[in-house]
């Protein structure tokens, strides 16, 4: 533990605290209704019914139908059954196009690809430029006859740039290519209308939108090739065997009728807050920077460098005050590796070693904001202190 008399959270990116609402919501479905949704008994088909709605609210917040959405164990599982199952349809395409700054789901899913089906595949990792955003002449460059499916995130989760979805999945569809989307940081952060953005795959996850870890969603549209990942009973029409999270999928359903009632509020308030955030964080460090595009980007996401510093030091300093929050750098076999994300942004080495990535919520407030600026210019003046890349530069 931090020995902090309070937590201060700025990671909702990493996890986000289960609403009260939801948990409200999910607890029946531990004790007195816990039959399985699929028995033919009354007490068995409540919880069916109760499966029914989650399904309904999931798809409203997406604009979808509801037959469109089947449950998963996590946004993982989604983005792997997405692609597997649009190479598996199309055995004669054996290329994906995607970008250097995927997550890892579908980062490495693509780079293991061949080891995993005995296949040799293409992929196309498209880059990005130094604020994060894609040339869309080379994503529709890239596409061809054997393209089997293009796999793009809607929203970084490192940086929070978004991508054009709806211009990328058009350009997908006139070249009778499927589009899959990693919207698990976009879905509750930004309105997403699935009747105007022509995706035929979404992958969404419970725990990024104050539902609980370790539920997940794969919206597959109508008339999609389709082909199982988990092979099993006829759950979810066939198309994924197991029984349901009863519990964490009511949750997910009540998490997504509260997100629709919170997008203003996290295109506003949130907004504010974060704005407010990296402007004091750049104003009153020097040699800070903001990674990422500067208006292109989801509501709740400051990713701010700290040159001459590392990031995971900054975050040990923050943790004192118990202040939580994710750095662009993670320590992999002894040395400090800089994010992907950023170094297929071209962040120099000084700065992308110290970035740290602020991500709020609705449960944030003014107070907390002010508390972190308050914080944060002693804490990297410190730290500057004692690197020797600081007194050298
Ligand atoms: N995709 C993105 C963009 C994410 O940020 C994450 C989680 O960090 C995932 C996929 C994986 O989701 P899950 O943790 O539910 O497997």
């Amino acid at each position: 533990m931090s020995g902090a008399d309070r937590i201060i959270y700025m990671d909702n990116n990493a996890t986000t605290m289960v609403a009260p609402e939801v948990l409200e919501a999910m607890l029946p479905y531990f004790s007195e209704l816990y039959g399985n949704p699929s028995s033919m008994h009354t007490f068995g088909g409540q919880v069916g019914r109760a499966v029914r709605t989650a399904r309904e609210q999931i798809a409203e917040l997406i604009n979808a139908d509801s037959e469109e959405i089947i449950f998963t164990s996590c946004g993982t599982e989604s983005d792997s059954t997405a692609i597997l199952a649009a190479l598996q349809a199309q055995p004669e395409k054996r290329h994906i196009v995607t970008t250097r700054v995927e997550h890892p789901a579908v980062k490495n899913l693509c780079r293991g690809l061949d080891s995993l089906t005995g296949h040799k595949h293409r992929i196309t990792e498209l880059p990005v430029e130094s604020d994060g955003t894609l040339d869309l002449q080379r994503y529709e460059d890239s596409l061809g006859d054997e393209t089997a499916i293009v796999s793009v995130m809607w929203a970084n989760n490192e940086t929070g740039v978004i991508f054009p979805i709806e211009e990328m999945a058009k350009i997908a569809k006139n070249r009778g290519v499927l589009f899959h989307t990693d919207a698990v940081q976009a879905v509750g952060k930004i309105p997403i209308d699935l009747s105007t953005v022509p995706v035929d795959f979404l992958s969404l996850s419970g725990h990024k939108l104050h539902a609980p870890k370790g539920i997940g969603v794969l919206y597959v549209r109508k008339r999609t090739p389709f082909v199982p990942f988990l092979i099993g009973g006829h759950q979810e029409h066939g198309r994924r065997g197991g029984t349901e999270n009863v519990a964490s999928l009511i949750g997910l359903g009540r998490a997504c009728e509260l997100a629709a009632r919170h997008i203003t509020e996290e295109n506003t308030t949130v907004r504010a807050l974060r704005d407010k955030l990296e402007k004091g964080l750049l104003e009153n460090i020097p040699n800070a920077l903001l990674n990422g595009h500067k208006t292109q980007r989801l509501p709740n996401t400051a990713n701010v460098s700290f040159e001459y510093v590392e990031g995971e030091a900054i975050l040990l300093h923050m943790d004192r005050f118990g202040i939580c929050a994710s750095s662009g750098s993670a320590c992999t076999s002894g040395s400090l590796e800089p994010s992907h994300v950023l170094r297929a942004m071209g962040v120099p080495f000084t700065a992308a070693h110290g970035s740290i990535r602020y991500s709020l919520s609705v449960y944030n407030n003014e107070e907390e904001v002010d508390f972190v600026l308050d914080k944060m210019p002693a804490i990297i003046a410190n730290l500057r202190e004692m690197s020797p890349f600081w007194q050298s530069k």
